[in-house]
């Protein structure tokens, strides 16, 4: 079967079409990122405004990339939770314009589904496995038990990941440098902390004391904060210059957080194995989400993963961050289980659910 799948809960307009067996028929990805690296963060009028003016156009191009008509596709997928209301709405009205207009059924996608579920359409992965979700919004650990159907373990009691590397590549003034153009703010604090030292700053690793598997970043982030303003002191730092040491300042917040992953993952091996969550014979630890393609991260993730027995899968990094492929993939999961298939009968909208 064919899924047409969008993707609108954040700053990307996305749109693809997957077969059964995971192949990809066609995709299109608008991204606002640029605008909203300009204002130092998502506006949500605007944001809606910018779905608006492409949601069309995403959806011509991934239909005409895949040589299908709407006719040939069986159902649309759309999230529909979590993410900005606003942004939201425009993929859920376009999906349910489609499913009218076509005669297709409507399957509603929760967002963190669709980014722990993408692995399976590249490899094969079976229920149950662990599953550590890293993104712009969230840091989630899992056992994903079957579709539509996990068990939490641990969350963020503040900031998400991505949203920590954003706001102090924003506070390092990334942006200024050419070398980081079109990069997330992530992306551009991997790149700079590549020549860094990763123990120039000892940047204090949080909830140490915590016997759970929540995370919290807003230490790390105002921990951060500090060191960046002695620095920028000691070198008298103004305006748009940035730091000479900015390497090593990057390399330290990038290990600081990973430190902090790390711990909190192994927490999670330790109650999925002595719980019985996950199948001791055949161990299974999956990472996704936007920060999931950091390779220092994804590196040390690895590598505690397969000391301790997992086998560890992280999808390709253009599947990590937000696209519709992943949309329309757990629509194709949906769909094989016969989960969440609702037919429209009218441009009322669907409750959405924001969290
Ligand atoms: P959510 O999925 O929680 O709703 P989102 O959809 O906005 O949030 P994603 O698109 O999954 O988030 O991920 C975007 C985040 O990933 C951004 O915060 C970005 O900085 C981060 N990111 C992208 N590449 C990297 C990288 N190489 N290193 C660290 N962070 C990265
Ligand atoms: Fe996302």
């Amino acid at each position: 079967c064919h899924i047409l799948g969008i993707e609108t809960s954040c700053d990307d307009t996305g749109v693809a079409i997957v077969n059964s067996d995971g192949k990809i028929l066609g995709e299109s990805l608008f991204s606002q990122q640029e605008l909203h690296l300009e204002f130092g963060g998502i506006i949500p009028p605007l944001a809606r405004d910018m779905h608006e003016q492409n949601m069309e156009q995403a959806t011509y191009i991934a239909l005409e990339k895949s040589g299908l008509s709407l006719d040939e596709v069986d159902a649309i997928a759309v999230t529909n939770r979590p993410g900005l209301s606003l942004s939201l709405l425009v993929g859920l009205k376009h999906a349910k314009q489609l499913a009218l207009k076509g005669h297709k059924p409507l399957i509603p996608i929760h967002h963190m589904e669709a980014h722990a579920f993408t692995i399976r359409m590249v490899e094969k992965v079976d229920f149950p496995f662990l599953v550590l979700l890293i993104s712009g919004g969230h840091s989630l650990l899992a056992v994903a038990q079957d579709v539509g159907r996990f068990k939490l373990l641990g969350s963020t009691l503040d900031d998400a990941p991505g949203e920590a590397f954003d706001k102090i590549a924003r506070r390092l003034k990334l942006r200024n440098l050419r070398r980081f153009d079109g990069m997330s703010g992530g992306a551009a604090l991997e790149s700079a902390a590549a020549e860094g030292d990763p123990l120039a700053f000892p940047i204090a690793e949080p909830l140490l004391q915590n016997r759970d598997c929540n995370f919290s970043f807003a230490g790390v982030k105002n921990s951060s904060r500090l060191f960046i303003m002695k620095e920028e002191e000691k070198f008298g730092v103004n305006g748009d210059e940035v730091l000479p040491n900015l390497s090593d300042m990057c390399a330290s917040v990038q290990f600081a957080i990973t430190k902090h992953l790390c711990r909190r993952v192994l927490r999670a091996f330790a109650y999925v194995e002595s719980t019985g969550l996950v199948d001791n014979d055949r161990k299974r630890f999956v990472v996704s989400g936007g920060v999931a393609c950091n390779t220092f991260i994804g590196r040390a993730l690895r590598v505690l993963g397969t000391h301790n027995g997992y086998s560890v899968s992280i999808p390709p990094r253009h599947l990590c961050t937000d696209n519709g492929v992943m949309i329309a993939w757990n629509g194709i999961e949906k769909w094989k289980v016969n989960q969440e298939i609702h037919q429209v009968d009218s441009l009322e909208l669907i409750d959405i659910n924001s969290k």
